[in-house]
């Protein structure tokens, strides 16, 4: 998760176990806009193997279905689906084996898929060095559900829920900016994945091109604390939130809270 980050560095702000592990959380996002419900990411689902998920090491969350229905949504309910990417922790999720046998088919019937193409295609094509990630039973699912819409370009996909198109992490990663309560709410991804990762050259080696990610997370960075965004973490452990400051070593946290506590 830090790449060339040595781990007498990171070990200062992130625990891990003996074996280098870290705890990583998978938290969606769920806006009400318009008389839409959108629900960005998916988590891992759970299609592939006991194997596969050996290296994962789940435990503790509510689940994908279960923390939807703990808020009062249910499956029927979410109109559209926004994969930021189509990594198996983000789209997972979406597609799950047929409960009467062979097959996949899509978890939330109603929803409209959004992922943007320039992400598809990649996906689609698939590389070596992703090929553990982009896993097709994911999102040909999709596909074949007739589900799917692709985003072509940045901008406002629904009222007050915008998008950014960032090519470092894999090209075509979608970073959605959403107003909220007055405030510019940015969540920042696999871009910047946990709060550990705001340094500019703190990146993950999962990265396609680490320069693209310095680039694009500079210029978020700066227009975030410009204009007081807040960064929304989707895979901090313990930071849901936090606004930014000016420091000597560069931009960094200022205020840090839980998602029910922006105002
Ligand atoms: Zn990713």
């Amino acid at each position: 998760m830090f790449g060339v980050v040595p781990k007498a560095l990171w070990s200062r702000v992130c625990r891990s176990d003996e074996n280098n592990l870290i705890v990583l959380t998978l938290r969606s996002l769920i806006i009400e806009t318009d008389g839409r419900i959108i629900l960005v990411d998916t988590g891992w689902g759970d299609k592939q193997d006991e194997k596969f998920f050996r290296h994962v090491h789940l435990h503790n969350g509510e689940g994908l279905l279960g923390g939807l229905a703990k808020r009062g949504y249910g499956r029927e309910d979410i109109t559209d689906v926004v994969f930021t990417h189509l990594h198996a922790d983000h789209c997972g999720g979406a597609v799950r084996k047929k409960p009467e046998g062979t097959g996949y088919e899509v978890v939330f019937p109603e929803a409209t898929y959004h992922a943007s193409r320039t992400q598809w295609e990649w996906a689609c094509k698939n590389n070596m060095r992703e090929e553990d990630a982009f896993l097709e039973e994911n999102f040909l699912p999709v596909s074949e559900s007739g589900r799917l819409s692709l985003v072509d370009e940045e901008g406002e996909l629904f009222k007050g829920f915008s998008l950014r198109i960032c090519y470092g992490h894999t090209p075509g990663l979608m970073v959605p900016v959403i107003s909220y309560n007055g405030r510019t709410l940015v969540y920042t991804g696999d871009l910047i994945p946990t709060i550990a990762h705001l340094p500019l050259i703190w990146n993950m080696s999962y990265d396609i091109e680490s320069l693209k990610t310095i680039e694009e997370k500079k210029q978020i960075l700066e227009e975030a604390l410009e204009k007081n965004y807040v960064l929304v973490f989707q895979h901090d452990e313990t930071v849901e939130c936090c606004t930014l400051e000016m420091t000597p070593k560069g931009i960094r946290a200022k205020d840090k809270f839980s998602f029910s506590e922006i105002r």
